[in-house]
């Protein structure tokens, strides 16, 4: 479980990025962050791993105040993925796996055993193992920056707009693995987008956020699609918009949650077992 208590971030030059923002997220979900660029969703993200640290407020893992650990320790131990994959350029494939294990102190023979498995999870051919990255499409590059952030097995794994740079139609593809990993793996998963269908599609809960990282709505797609909080989020979610052509649509890897899809692939809905919340 994650918790940010009261956190306030203000930069040096007295940006306040966040302001006295308190949230839970549950152990082995996944929660996304959605908002317009300058949302504060990114600073968010980066005060969980330490990369920055809240002005006021405190982030707690199971419990425990962030700011008492150490901060190399807790990097390595949280996976971090960022649209440009952040793949070390001179480097095969496989090295760049190896590098946290090796750095926690992993013999290299298991390390590279075991890198090769992470590379069937994220879906990559094994044959890929000993390329340079800018031997790889931009899908097979974020694939690698996953299986780089599951290397050392982590209990968190956060997400910056990680499929941003990618083309639709790869990026619907990496969605629904990632749908399938998460029910996999069952990490405690933090995905940041700007993107609502992309956000709609990964999330077991959402977190629609206005500027200076105010909670505009939180809850499960359905809950927010069934009844948006204010016009706001009816805009954000795209519920204003006038006709649509509805279809349904099973959820990947996800039980029985029907979606409610408009002519441009977009949710618009949740269709339950007794009623349909299409608007
Ligand atoms: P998002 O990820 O939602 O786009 P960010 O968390 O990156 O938003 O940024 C939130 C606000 O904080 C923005 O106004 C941004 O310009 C500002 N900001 C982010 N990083 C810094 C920084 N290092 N120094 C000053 N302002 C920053
Ligand atoms: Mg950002």
């Amino acid at each position: 479980m994650i918790e940010f208590r009261g956190v306030s971030k203000r930069f040096p030059d007295g940006t306040l990025a966040v302001d006295d923002f308190s949230f839970v997220l549950p152990s082995n979900k996944a929660t996304v962050f959605v908002g317009s660029s300058g949302s504060g969703k990114t600073t968010l993200l980066r005060m969980i791993n330490r990369m920055e640290d809240p002005t006021s407020g405190q982030v707690l893992i199971d419990g425990q105040d962030v700011g008492g650990l150490d901060r190399v320790k807790l990097r390595r131990s949280i996976g971090y993925v960022l649209q440009a994959s952040g793949l070390l350029p001179h480097r095969q494939v496989l090295d760049n796996v190896t590098t946290v294990p090796r750095l926690n102190g992993v013999p290299r023979r298991k390390a590279r055993e075991d890198a090769l498995t992470l590379l069937d999870t994220v879906g990559l051919g094994r044959s890929l193992a000993d390329r340079y990255p800018d031997q790889l499409s931009g899908g097979q590059q974020q694939r690698v920056g996953v299986a780089r952030a599951l290397a050392s097995d982590p209990n968190i794994l956060l997400m910056d707009e990680p499929f941003g740079a990618v083309d639709p139609i790869v990026r619907a593809e990496l969605q629904v693995e990632l749908n399938r990993l998460q029910r996999e793996l069952g990490k405690t998963t933090v995905f940041v987008t700007h993107d609502i269908d992309e956000a709609f599609t990964i999330a077991d809960q959402v977190v629609i956020f206005r500027e200076g990282g105010i909670i505009a709505q939180a809850g499960t797609p359905a809950e927010i699609l069934a009844n948006p909080a204010d016009d706001f989020v009816a805009t954000f979610i795209g519920a204003d918009k006038g006709k649509r052509t509805l279809h349904l649509q099973q959820r990947d890897g996800d039980d029985g949650v029907v979606l409610v899809v408009d002519g441009d692939g977009r949710p618009a809905g949740i269709l339950s077992d007794q009623d349909a919340t299409a608007p």
